[in-house]
């Protein structure tokens, strides 16, 4: 035998056993997501590699160590497996020109690529679902992105969440900040690590974000971002509060929550779990006014979050609430090859009103005998037989038998007139 041919590392396969899981997830988005009138959105999964590079800044971890990059050989263009769909969206909607008759509201679901080193909440290829707000500037939407976000929460039944909020003010306001910054690294210089020594004067405000304990209390004393805002991003910041505090919803201004792509401004926000780990945050997003104008748009307005699908499943199997996929109602037993043709037609006809069935299939030894077709419908969980007899079937009848209550009581039913009695077997 050949050797085996395995999955990239980081790159998991997702099996029958979990996929219900996703699914019932991703159902659970789209219904939310249209009672909020978000559309649908696809973009390719490789994009020019100057997308990222651009849209979300040089000197950022993706970018840095993270992004699979590769030449395409037939002509030699840069390419990159979409480490995020942010500036993906964004540049369809740039180049659709989908802002000309008003703002957008949209949401994607899919795979990302980052080349990370794999761990629990960590792959290479992992998933995320995202919602993204274009053409609107108001604290009003902020918080409606927000609030979208808690609803998921709640109703994946998941408690342990909680909200992170920041305001990274606007452009003129972080410059003012990032100076200052830069200033009290300076004076401390010999306190910084070699990563932010690096950064002090490319990036500074990444320096914020070290998961270094050395450097904490350094950082702890920084210049707050927070206290050079003006009046406007102030109101706007305190605008967002009010709408969730008047919903409910708790949160905690966290001065350091920069998040790691440049592009973001005014709002930013992470949702949090300590029930994961290092890995805890399931959920992050926020403003980013200047991307579209960075990708060539005209300028406008955005805001938006992506979620990670493995973290926030694994979040729902912590809380044993994992979903299982529910059981065929019925299974089909069939005794002879040549009853196939009718009895198609019969279990069309069931799955046209809705009632899933499951039909026994042939082995080398044909159709098997009773006991183990009857050992399967068993297995299969459904909670009926539609055993279709030798005898009956020349009568045109099937027997219906229980497979759930006892010893299984058991009728004839005329397989002319499915509709009469199909729907007494829907769970
Ligand atoms: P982290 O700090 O954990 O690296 P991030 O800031 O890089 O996260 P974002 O780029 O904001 O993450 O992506 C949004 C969400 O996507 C994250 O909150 C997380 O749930 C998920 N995510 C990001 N990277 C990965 C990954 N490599 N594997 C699994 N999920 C991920
Ligand atoms: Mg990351």
């Amino acid at each position: 035998m050949a050797d085996k041919l395995l999955a990239v590392k980081g790159m998991n396969d997702l099996l029958p056993a979990d996929s219900h899981a996703w699914e019932w997830l991703e159902d659970l988005v789209r219904h939310l997501m249209r009672l909020h009138g978000y559309r649908n959105i696809r973009t390719p999964i490789v994009e020019p590699t100057a997308l990222f590079v651009r849209g979300l800044g040089e000197v950022t971890d993706i970018v840095e160590k993270e992004m699979y990059t590769f030449v395409d050989h037939l002509n030699g263009e840069k390419l990159t497996l979409r480490p995020e769909a942010t500036a993906g969206v964004v540049r369809a909607v740039v180049e659709h020109s989908m802002l000309y008759d008003g703002g957008k509201r949209l949401y994607y679901m899919g795979p990302m690529f980052r080349h990370e080193r794999p761990q629990k909440g960590r792959y290479r290829q992992f998933h995320q679902i995202g919602a993204e707000v274009l053409g609107f500037g108001g604290p009003e939407v902020d918080a409606e992105l927000i609030l979208l976000a808690h609803r998921l929460w709640s109703n994946l039944g998941l408690q342990d969440v909680r909200l992170e909020l920041n305001s990274l003010g606007q452009p003129a306001e972080r410059a003012e900040h990032r100076s200052a910054l830069i200033a009290y690294f300076e004076a401390n210089i010999n306190a910084l690590d070699e990563d932010a020594r690096r950064r002090l004067h490319s990036n500074p405000l990444r320096i914020l974000d070290t998961k270094n304990p050395a450097m904490q209390s350094l950082v702890e004393g920084a210049p707050k971002l927070m206290d050079f805002l003006g009046e406007e991003s102030r109101r706007h910041f305190e605008q967002v509060g009010e709408i969730l505090r008047a919903q409910g919803v708790e949160y905690r201004v966290n001065p350091r929550l920069v998040r790691g792509m440049d592009y973001y401004n005014l709002t930013v926000f992470e949702f949090i779990t300590d029930r994961l780990g290092s890995q805890g945050t399931v959920c992050g997003g926020g403003r980013y006014d200047y991307l579209i104008e960075q990708i060539g748009g005209k300028p406008a307005p955005a805001v938006g979050w992506a979620l990670g699908i493995e973290r926030v499943l694994e979040l729902v199997r912590e809380s044993g609430r994992w979903p299982q996929t529910p059981p065929p109602d019925a299974y089909a037993i069939v005794t002879d090859m040549k009853q196939w043709p009718v009895v198609m037609r019969v279990l069309t006809a069931l799955r046209e009103i809705g009632v899933s069935v499951q039909m026994h299939a042939s082995g080398p030894q044909g159709m098997g005998s009773m006991k183990s077709q009857f050992k399967k419908a068993d297995a299969s969980g459904a909670a009926y037989a539609l055993v279709f007899g030798q005898q009956e079937f020349e009568q045109g009848q099937v027997a219906v038998k229980s497979l759930r209550d006892g010893q299984g009581e058991q009728r004839l039913v005329p397989l002319a007139a499915v509709a009469h009695w199909a729907s007494e077997l829907k769970a």
